[in-house]
């Protein structure tokens, strides 16, 4: 059973890989024509635009894959790969590749089952675990092992949520997390000036009330 598993999630892991999560093709259709304000932006004419642009026949054009999205389907612009996409979940970070699709189109399906012959294939491993625990020295044994399990379960999570605060938010996210809240801060310079005069309103009522 286990072997039905892995060779599932290995043809899952293909389609996710290989397969096309349902990119907008980059065709004469979806290319041309382009927009009046686009080609300025081309020639250095006019900054870059920050928003899509809404065509006549109810299309909307990307401005950062430079073409034409179809006007009856979900499409989502995919920032890790500058690409747009129909149906659109989300970049799976470990995978690399973006997840998308609906019914039996896109890698969602593919995504789904991979995941879910991961748990299965656990749940396959503990259950022959237990088994062969309870066949070869009882029910004893049985209930140490899955004590055992829960334990080592537990402490492995705890450690793996550690390591991922310390080394991914606090050690390589963390000088770009700081830029961007500063740059929000910059940004938004009523909101800091209420937000200092909040805390200040905050410190003098405790001032106060310490008085
Ligand atoms: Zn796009
Ligand atoms: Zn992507």
């Amino acid at each position: 059973m286990i072997w039905s598993e892995a060779l599932l999630a290995f043809v899952c892991l293909c389609e996710v890989q290989l397969g096309d999560p349902g990119e907008i093709k980059r065709t004469k259709n979806t290319c041309l024509p382009v927009p009046e304000e686009i080609a300025r932006v081309l020639r250095g004419e006019a900054p870059p635009l920050l928003g899509n642009l809404d065509g006549v026949d109810g299309r909307v054009y990307c401005v950062r894959c430079h073409l034409w999205r179809p006007d009856d389907v979900d499409v989502h612009h995919c920032r890790t790969c500058q690409r747009c996409v129909v149906h659109f979940d989300h970049h799976c970070g470990v995978l690399g590749r973006c997840i998308a699709g609906k019914g039996m189109k896109g890698n969602y399906k593919y995504f789904i089952t991979l995941i879910a012959c991961g748990h299965l294939g656990f749940l396959t491993f503990a259950a022959a675990s237990a088994a062969t625990l309870f066949r070869r020295w009882g029910w004893e044994a049985l209930l140490i092992g899955i004590c055992v399990a829960v334990v080592v379960l537990c402490c492995g999570v705890s450690l793996c949520m550690l390591a991922i605060e310390r080394l991914v938010f606090k050690g390589i996210l963390g000088p770009w997390l700081q830029r961007r809240a500063r740059g929000r801060a910059a940004e938004q310079p009523g909101q800091g000036a209420l937000g200092n005069a909040a805390s200040g309103g905050k410190g003098a009522s405790q001032r106060s009330a310490s008085a």
